[in-house]
């Protein structure tokens, strides 16, 4: 027995957003914290700042909708119009609430700024709405019913609209949804074959059991997504579960991470606990391999240092690249073997690794077409090399050649 699922809208809120100077990145957090409990968002409108407009969208989307989500426009300035459209549409009044002009007062002085008049704005809410605390800013959220749905107002700071929504908007959607299917995602994450590949690995559970089965290119990776529907979380959990397993076996090595972990975090963590220290040397990625494993916090245990050698007299003369391996470009499996042994030496470390490549979209004088990316490893027990021909355009192929190191680090170390 499941209730019919709800019906939610979302409204964003401001001119920035229709003129693309700010990417509207609410709709996709709401959409994420919704997919929680099981549910999607139906229909999305941006409206600008303009009273009118956002009241008419208000009682437009309430109509046809169980639950109205409202973002933006809860600030102090003139253009911060939300409050007093949602409370027109409703019919309602305005009311001060003292306690909230007692939190700004003290906020500014806080900061030692003196407070505006026009500030006073953020602590007026329309009559009878329930009330949700500020989140970090100036600006508090609320609840009211209108037209038998729910209209959720939160500001637009992506930040505070998220804590809002988190510790509000989805308890109380959630109580209105009982007894509705809870749907649970989990994204296996691979990376060193193409889409279709991957599909065809898995080919054999897609579209057999209770398991939905998504694919996403994204730069390198593919993420294969699982979405199971059950009647409770821990059923969800159960089937999804199952299936994880099945697909990860069929994805063997390809297979990476799961859910949020990122490629340099599994490195890193793989270096962690085999106590291996790593250096890098890099042309085609220019440092980018060295940025992504310094992104983890505590990588100094761990990471020891890199070499940027762009230049062929700079792979000469600071990673002693002889020149018979550099008679035919740089951009070989040999001349990448090279820099990784000789980083490795430089630095004392493990393990080491390096790129070389053509970015493109010119050749650059090399031999090799644009999209050619080598990576090599360099360990106690000799070196490693491949080649590949990377799609796209430049910073793709150097965010793919990125991923290609540390997926041979981490290919190396399990
Ligand atoms: P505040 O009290 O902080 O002023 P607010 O409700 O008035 O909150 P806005 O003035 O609309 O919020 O926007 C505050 C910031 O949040 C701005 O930098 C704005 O660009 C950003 N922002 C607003 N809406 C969105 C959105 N949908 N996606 C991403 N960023 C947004
Ligand atoms: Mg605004």
């Amino acid at each position: 027995m499941t209730a019919a699922p709800l019906t939610i809208s979302v409204l964003t809120v401001g001119d920035e957003l229709l003129s693309g100077e700010v990417v509207d990145t609410n709709l996709p957090s709401i959409a994420r914290a919704l997919s929680e409990l099981g549910l999607a968002v139906a229909r999305h409108v941006t409206a600008a700042d303009d009273i009118e407009d956002i009241a008419r969208w208000v009682r437009e989307l309430c109509r046809e909708s169980d639950a109205v989500i409202v973002t933006g426009g809860l600030g102090p300035t003139n253009d911060d119009l939300t409050c007093e459209a949602v409370a027109r549409a409703a019919g309602l009044e305005l009311v001060h609430q003292p306690h909230l002009e007692r939190d700004l007062r003290a906020f500014f002085e806080a900061m030692g700024r003196p407070m505006v008049e026009e500030n006073l704005k953020q602590a007026f809410l329309p009559a009878g709405s329930m009330e949700i605390p500020p989140a970090g800013g100036t600006a508090a959220g609320f609840m009211l019913e209108l037209d038998g749905a729910l209209v959720a107002v939160l500001p637009g700071v992506p930040r505070e609209m998220d804590e809002m929504m988190a510790s509000h908007v989805v308890p109380e959607l959630s109580k209105r949804h009982g007894g509705g299917e809870v749907t649970v995602t989990r994204r296996l994450m691979t990376f060193g074959a193409g889409e279709s590949d991957v599909a065809n690995l898995l080919s054999d559970l897609i579209g057999k059991g209770p398991v939905r089965y998504g694919f996403l290119a994204q730069s390198g990776p593919i993420v294969v997504k699982l979405t199971a529907c059950a009647a409770s979380q821990r059923e969800a959990l159960e089937i999804i579960g199952r299936e994880q397993a099945l697909a990860t076996e069929r994805l063997g090595a390809l297979l990476y991470a799961t859910d949020e972990e990122t490629m340099e975090e599994v490195v890193g963590r793989l270096l962690r606990e085999s106590g291996k220290t790593l250096a890098v040397a890099e042309s085609l990625t220019a440092g980018m391999v060295c940025a992504r494993i310094a992104n983890v916090p505590g990588s100094s245990d761990y990471f020891l240092g890199g070499v940027v050698a762009y230049s062929s007299d700079s792979k000469r003369e600071i990673l002693d690249i002889p020149d018979e391996l550099l008679a035919d470009g740089a951009v070989n499996t040999a001349v990448a073997e090279a820099m990784a042994q000789s980083v490795r030496r430089l630095f004392g470390s493990d393990i080491a690794v390096s790129t070389t490549g053509v970015a493109g979209p010119g050749q650059g004088g090399e031999s090799k077409p644009p999209g050619t990316a080598c990576v090599a490893l360099a360990h106690p027990g000799g070196v490693v090399s491949l080649e590949r021909r990377l799609p796209g355009y430049r910073q793709m192929v150097r965010n793919i050649a990125t991923m290609a190191a540390l997926n041979a680090v981490r290919l190396y170390l399990s």
